[in-house]
């Protein structure tokens, strides 16, 4: 099972893949995770990807294709695995198509969670995210036990810098530009299933497993 999760800021794909990588047991490769872990490493590629990030901006083709390469070469990411947050453009499905073509493999599907930019900021406002183990939360949909503490591992959560209307507005204007695009290009190979994301949480993660189930 080789995966892709998209879908606007906002629309759940987080916690959605979350809930998948613990059900399927299979590894999450999500960018934006490993760009904050290096950038609290202060590793020099996380750093500059920050840069990007902080302003709500894409992190350069280059530098993101480079992180998924090396990832995908650990073992445990040989026959399965859930990707989130990449490809966000089309050079980088094509980056990532000629990797895994490499590794005698291709994805088995494109999961596409789909919202309204009106449900996506009033969704961004409330999302807290964990400290030390990036688990995502919502302080009316996905509440954590104890306020302010991660359930899984006591961290503390925060409202991520990108989480700022600015910073919405403009992650929204570049997902419309340079990630729609990727829809139809995954259309054409027929990999693409889309998700209704304006719909209470267990419900959308049931109508992935039906998808995932047929795979
Ligand atoms: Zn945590």
């Amino acid at each position: 099972m080789k995966i892709l999760v998209m879908g606007p800021p906002g629309a759940g794909k987080g916690s959605q893949s979350a809930k998948i990588v613990e059900r399927y047991k299979i590894p999450s490769i999500s960018t934006g995770h490993m760009f904050r872990e290096a950038y609290n490493n202060n590793d020099p590629v996380g750093i500059e990807a920050m840069k990007f990030i902080k302003n709500g901006n894409l992190v350069s083709d280059e530098i993101t294709n480079e992180i998924v390469r090396h990832r995908l070469k650990e073992e445990d990411a040989e026959r399965s695995f859930l990707l989130d947050g990449y490809p966000r453009t089309v050079r980088q499905a094509v980056a990532l198509d000629e990797m895994l073509v490499k590794m005698g493999t291709g994805l088995s599907a494109v999961i596409n969670i789909l919202s309204s930019n009106d449900v996506l900021f009033e969704r961004m406002e409330a999302r807290r995210v964990c400290k030390k183990c990036g688990a995502t939360y919502h302080l009316v949909f996905k509440k954590p036990h104890v306020n302010g503490v991660c359930d899984k591992c006591g961290g503390e959560l925060y409202q991520r810098e990108d989480d700022t209307l600015e910073s919405v507005k403009r992650r929204l204007e570049i997902y419309e530009s340079k990630t729609k695009p990727l829809l139809d290009y995954y259309d054409k190979k027929g990999i693409l299933y889309h998700i209704n994301g304006m719909q209470p949480f267990d419900k959308v993660y049931a109508d992935i497993e039906l998808v995932l189930r047929d795979l």
